[in-house]
């Protein structure tokens, strides 16, 4: 079993997400969070937007709905252009990203040590990518490489075409083109068209951002590797405004910033870096990803772009209203800048879920653990009591309840501790507390640690402190 496949059958044993409509067979790329899931989704969303609206005075948010007027996306130019190169395996009717065929290619020449052959493959890539006829450049680089097709090993490829990604549907009764809208591929135009209504109101000045957390969706053409591609997804987006011409500045802070941010969450510094883009889109000045090491190799978690003031730019013109800013101190009025940061909130979810994923060994025994950062563990910590008698149930109980008032905690009294243990380590639970004969004596209860497995014995009492404290210090540890 790859590492991927371990993770997808854990997140579905434990709960932490399912197919979609699984009892009628799924939805390709369309994923359900069950309860542990849910808490750790929660858990990430509130870090992000606690440093991104709570510790900046700069930055205000937004919850704009999914369907939009259907010109914001004329606008965005995602009617026109927002589309992937799509090829058909002629023996076997399976559709690929063409761009994500050449890539799978260069993998495999790097894997296989030819790397100089792997690096010309890349330049061709990028080449193409530029070209004018980027469908055609594809194709001849698909062709030139043989490259066959991944699932049936055919060499019969149809040609490059584009495929636009937005899924539309209609507003009101009456199916006409006239009536045909899109559910929003991107969150940031919700955040474009509202850049006076949220300047005005809150009085920010420039430089300040909006911030929103959403779903977004798209059509991929292979969505595949379980969360990482999904059909239906979210969004944490920022779009910050600047004076045209302190763009650069407010990159370079927002890429460390957002770095820093990952590694908030318990990801080494070494599983992280920056990617800058092969190809800029045509408004961008800046563009770089921030990329996690995947079992599958290094993969984009985050974008950051210098949009200019490409976006506010056509709304103007498109919806013929000014979208100016007036600057009171300079007394002039211009159309901001735009740096935006924009991170997949499922994608997170999978590199923590990945990240944390261990197999171990303990005194002759496996297990599975999921060392999350206590932070984003979907459950803090599980009280047990050592048997079901001589009151322990109670005072366990009671422990519980009054963690609950702090953080997400699990009463449990099924099974050998050692299975209660296990159990929770496979949820991510930093803290296992056990109320045990002494506790009746001297009111002490142990706390087990799942990375260390240290126990210690603290008064019942001082179990809420204690467990923050180790929350506030946790780093990750060491394989
Ligand atoms: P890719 O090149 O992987 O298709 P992208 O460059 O189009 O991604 P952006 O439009 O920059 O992605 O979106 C920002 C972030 O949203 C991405 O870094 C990713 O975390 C997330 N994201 C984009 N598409 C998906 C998807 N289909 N499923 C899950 N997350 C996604």
């Amino acid at each position: 079993m790859s590492d991927l496949d371990k993770i997808v059958s854990l997140c579905k044993r434990r709960g932490f997400i399912f197919p979609s409509s699984e009892i009628y067979g799924g939805l390709s790329a369309v994923y359900d969070y069950g309860p542990l899931g849910v808490e750790l989704k929660r858990n990430v969303r509130e870090s992000w937007w606690q440093e991104m609206v709570y510790r900046h005075d700069n930055i205000e948010g937004v919850d704009a709905a999914i369907l939009m007027h259907p010109t914001t996306w004329k606008a965005s130019g995602h009617v026109d252009a927002f589309s992937d190169p799509l090829i058909d395996d002629k023996a076997s009717g399976m559709r690929y990203r063409a761009d994500q065929l050449i890539e799978g290619h260069i993998a495999r020449l790097t894997k296989k040590g030819k790397d100089a052959d792997a690096e010309r493959v890349q330049q061709a890539l990028v080449a193409a990518l530029h070209a004018d006829d980027m469908n055609q450049a594809l194709y001849d680089l698909i062709i030139a490489e043989e490259i066959r097709a991944p699932d049936s090993g055919a060499f019969d490829w149809t040609e490059v075409r584009q495929f636009n990604l937005m899924f539309d549907t209609h507003i009101g009764p009456i199916h006409n083109a006239e009536n045909k809208i899109y559910l929003r591929p991107e969150t940031a135009q919700g955040i474009f068209v509202n850049f006076l209504n949220v300047q005005q109101t809150s009085r920010q000045q420039i430089p300040f951002g909006i911030a929103q957390i959403g779903k977004a969706f798209r059509n991929e053409i292979v969505a595949r590797q379980f969360i990482f591609r999904m059909r239906e997804f979210e969004q944490m987006e920022m779009q910050y405004f600047v004076k045209p011409g302190a763009q650069m500045d407010a990159y370079a802070d927002w890429k460390e910033k957002r770095l820093a941010w990952h590694q908030s969450l318990g990801i080494p510094a070494h599983k992280l870096r920056f990617h800058e883009h092969e190809k800029l889109a045509h408004y961008a000045d800046a563009a770089v990803d921030i990329q996690y090491e995947f079992g599958i190799g290094w993969q984009e978690v985050e974008g950051i772009h210098s949009r200019t003031d490409f976006d506010l730019g056509n709304h103007q013109e498109f919806a013929g209203k000014k979208l100016e800013y007036f600057d009171p101190q300079a007394q002039e009025r211009y159309v901001p800048y735009v740096v935006e940061t924009s991170v997949g909130l499922d994608r997170t979810i999978l590199m923590l879920l990945s990240e944390a994923y261990r197999e171990e060994e303990v005194s002759g025994a496996k297990r599975t653990v999921m060392r999350f950062h206590p932070k984003v563990a979907p459950i803090k910590a599980a009280v047990f009591p050592l048997v079901k008698r001589d009151g322990m149930p109670d005072i366990a109980r009671a422990i519980e309840q009054d963690l609950r008032l702090h953080f997400n905690a699990f009463y449990d009294e099924k099974g050998s501790v050692g299975k209660r243990y296990r159990r929770m380590d496979e949820a991510g639970t930093p803290f296992g507390i056990t109320v045990d004969g002494d506790t009746l004596e001297d009111g002490t209860v142990t706390v087990r640690d799942r990375d260390s497995l240290e126990q210690v014995r603290i008064p019942k009492d001082n179990v809420v402190r204690f467990i923050e404290d180790r929350m506030r210090s946790w780093t990750p540890p060491e394989d």
